[in-house]
């Protein structure tokens, strides 16, 4: 079969071309149909998320039909019409004090698609099936993508927001596209944070729906309640605890960021509170994957062959599509 690996940091994807593998116990060997491209794959290709044993073929949001079944996997059907979702979360334990307590997106010895696990740049990918989604039928292969990791990540940040009424995004991509959505349908109001003169993303957020779009270097025009932050830079967490009212929330949302930079204590007093959030657990996955057709979410979706994986991830870094890229064996 055709992937696109990761061997070393710094260096482009590379084709190989691999033996189909073999579902063991409880596994699906399953047909990729379509793998969203994650900004989770820059910070693996730079390094600043390591890979401990490349190659490594990426991917974790794994759109799939399942062309075969292992011993002992009965949760999904094995023929053309059975169609899984797969996410960055591909193991856990299943009995440490985070997966006995419903954090299994903290289990320290979760293995996580695309990084510890061979991943959906391919056309064929290996998963356990405890790990796997069953996926609204209203969605492309396409469509449905980016749901699986921008969508289920962002999800679990915007439940850490409570019932914050006015919400900002810090970085208008794949994950504040599909939330924006959300948060209207949930009647809460949108404010959109994107690079200084990014039009582009600032008309694109007013047309889902955001009441205000502008440089993230502006103050909001009203002090809202929470605030998500999904670009990956530091210095963007004082600028979001000065845009919170007092007991405002400020999330953290990617799996790394630069350098945060020192900042006085009186715009964290009150009450605002700062913290990260960290991968997903299976119940958000469901839960979100039931909320995005009832909300009417529909993803915008940039779709590149599996070939030009690596102009794919150039055209993320460079911001150049707007919502999220996806790549099609
Ligand atoms: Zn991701
Ligand atoms: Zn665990």
């Amino acid at each position: 079969m055709r992937a696109m690996a990761f061997e070393q940091v710094g260096r482009p994807l590379r084709a190989l071309e691999l033996p189909v593998p073999k579902p063991g116990p409880g596994q699906l060997l399953l047909r990729v149909r379509a793998c969203g491209v994650c900004r989770t794959d820059l910070h693996l290709l730079d390094g600043e998320v390591e890979i401990a044993s490349p190659p490594r073929v990426l991917g974790h949001q794994i759109v799939a039909t399942v062309q075969a079944r292992g011993e002992g996997a009965t949760r999904f059907a094995a023929d053309d019409e059975s169609r899984v979702g797969v996410p960055w979360l591909g193991w856990t334990d299943g009995d440490c004090a985070y997966c006995t307590s419903g954090r299994e997106n903290l289990c320290p010895n979760a293995r996580f698609t695309g990084c510890d696990i061979d991943g959906g740049y391919a056309e064929y990918a290996l998963v356990d099936e405890r790990y796997c989604f069953a996926l609204p039928a209203v969605y492309t292969d396409e469509q449905a993508a980016p749901l699986l990791c921008a969508g289920l990540i962002g999800y679990r940040a915007l439940r850490m927001c409570g019932d914050a009424h006015r919400v900002g995004f810090y970085g208008f991509g794949d994950a504040a596209h599909i939330l924006t959505q959300i948060c209207v349908w949930q009647g809460r109001e949108v404010y959109a944070f994107t690079r200084p003169g990014d039009e582009q993303a600032q008309d694109f957020a007013r047309e889902l729906g955001a009441v205000w779009a502008g440089s993230s270097e502006e103050p909001p025009p009203r002090l809202l309640d929470a605030a998500i932050i999904f670009a990956p830079v530091g210095a963007l967490v004082p600028l979001a605890l000065r845009a919170v009212a007092a007991a405002g929330i400020v999330v953290c949302g990617g799996i790394h960021m630069s350098d945060i930079p020192a900042f006085p204590y009186e715009i964290l007093w009150q009450e605002r509170v700062l913290r990260s959030v960290a991968n997903l657990t299976r119940r958000n996955g469901e839960e979100l994957l039931e909320l995005a057709p009832r909300a009417g979410v529909k993803t915008r979706v940039s779709v590149y062959p599996l070939a030009r994986a690596n102009d794919a991830l150039a055209d993320l870094r460079a911001g150049r599509f707007s919502g999220a890229a996806v790549l099609v064996p």
